[in-house]
């Protein structure tokens, strides 16, 4: 049998393919790697935003990682992407509040690099890589991986690249992808688990936690919380599928002139059980039909219609009152003819209660927007603490269920690593 191409492939350079290369390039300097992406540069949250979290159990999977195992891995992952951890004040007063009302709130710690200087990061971290004689192929979409007499990548169809072991890290774009490989290999897998929410935007005086805490963690009761705030120089921005649009928020770096908007999202997670069993097709579902309503777009409603129980028109969105213009204008409507009505509901009492602790953010000029939903993965049934699925392959990131957050995928690609060095 021919030798194989490489000692490793690795499948996306997201954080988790990044994690992995450092971890490998640094214990076994002698590995021959490749690292192979679809895109010209790696696509998921290093490149959008990249915000950073350092503290269990943000951006892990508690089924995967307990706190003692995060905590191992994360001074590694802090070497390489080196962030300026973000200060935090008056937390005992957020908390007291907070608690009163049954609410929770987490004190992580928070690196966050801005959307405008996150390719100068990811432009450093693949120089270092390549310094260590760890090559790249971009745009390079692999299209199959092989686990049989060889194990290797398949690369636009048609090139075959054989290699002792891969790592599979190809994040939530990467869903159907792993989806099909998995069923063609035999690989058990679960997909019972999705985010449906909504995000808010508002001034920053009616939000003025961000101020002492960039990005807050707050709990809620009925599986709700607040995510991925941002603020400064922030915007809403939409993230594409195949047939229709999800929201999103990100915010430029601190360089950058603020423009006094903050925005959040306000997520509820529902774990399906028998018979509904894909957290990706609930996910496309309501993201149809609220593309539907809203003539292709997301929707958007201002928080003073919507108790109002009336629709937004662009006229509401334009009055006085409601002083400023939606950073993403979506199509103005009524949520309440897309949010299931549960769902609605417990995102309404998250609102009423974090507007206790904070007052200002059921202030009518309030935008909501929907849909923002995460997608999570199809969990592979893994072999190993390692994450390996097959008798070379190993699967980790977001799209592999291992990972929710930057941290969390890069402790992941070096947990892969770990399992290749000690079975070598
Ligand atoms: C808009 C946006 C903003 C986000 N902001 C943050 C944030 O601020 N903080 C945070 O912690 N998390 C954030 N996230 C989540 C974060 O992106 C993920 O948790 C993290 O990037 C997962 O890492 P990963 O390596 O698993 O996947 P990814 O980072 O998604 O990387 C996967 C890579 O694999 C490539 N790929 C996919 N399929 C193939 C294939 N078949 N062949 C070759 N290459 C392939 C993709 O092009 C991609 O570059 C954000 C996500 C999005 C979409």
């Amino acid at each position: 049998m021919p030798s194989p191409d490489y000692d490793i492939i690795i499948v996306g350079s997201g954080p988790a393919g990044l994690g992995a290369a450092f971890h490998l390039s640094e214990a076994a300097p002698d590995l021959s790697i490749l690292l192979l992406d679809g895109e010209k540069i790696c696509s998921g949250g290093l490149l959008n935003d990249c915000k950073q979290n350092y503290t269990y159990p943000i951006g892990f999977v508690v089924e995967n990682w307990t706190r003692e195992e995060a905590e191992k891995i994360l001074p590694e992952v802090e070497t390489h992407l080196q962030p300026v951890v973000k200060e935090r004040k008056n937390l005992d007063v957020y908390r007291r509040r907070a608690e009163r009302i049954g609410v929770t709130l987490l004190d992580i710690r928070q690196a966050h690099v801005g959307t405008d200087r996150s390719r100068a990061l990811i432009r450093r971290l693949m120089s270092e890589l390549e310094k260590r004689g760890v090559r790249f192929r971009l745009e390079s979409e692999v299209t199959d991986i092989f686990d049989d007499v060889e194990s290797g990548v398949v690369v636009t169809g048609t090139e075959k690249l054989r290699a002792r072991k891969v790592i599979v890290a190809p994040g939530r774009k990467g869903f159907s992808f792993l989806q099909h490989l998995m069923e063609r290999m035999g690989i058990d897998y679960i997909d019972n688990v999705v985010d449906v929410g909504i995000r808010l935007e508002m001034t920053a005086n009616n939000y003025p936690i961000v101020k002492d805490y960039y990005d807050p963690k707050f709990i809620f009761p009925d599986g709700v919380r607040t995510f991925c705030t941002n603020s400064g120089h922030a915007r809403v921005v939409l993230e594409r599928y195949q047939g229709f649009s999800l929201v999103n928020g990100h915010a430029l770096s601190e360089k950058q002139p603020a423009n006094n908007l903050v925005n959040f999202a306000l997520l509820k997670t529902i774990g399906l059980k028998d018979p509904v069993r894909s957290g990706q097709q609930m996910a496309v579902f309501l993201g149809r039909l609220a593309n539907e309503i809203g003539g292709g777009k997301p929707l958007m409603q201002r928080v003073g219609d919507f108790r109002m129980g009336k629709r937004s028109t662009l006229e509401t969105l334009n009055e006085d009152l409601y002083a400023f213009p939606p950073s993403c204008p979506v199509t103005a409507g009524d949520l309440g003819l897309a949010v299931p009505a549960k769902i609605m509901r417990h995102l309404w009492a998250a609102m009423k209660k974090l507007d206790t602790i904070i007052s200002g953010i059921l202030h009518p000029s309030t935008i909501m927007y929907y849909p923002e939903i995460k997608m999570y993965a199809n969990k592979p049934a893994f072999l190993d603490r390692n994450f390996r699925v097959s008798g070379n392959v190993y699967m980790v990131g977001d799209g592999a269920g291992t990972s929710r957050g930057i941290t969390g995928a890069w402790a992941s690609g070096i947990r892969a690593a770990e399992g290749i060095l000690y079975n070598r």
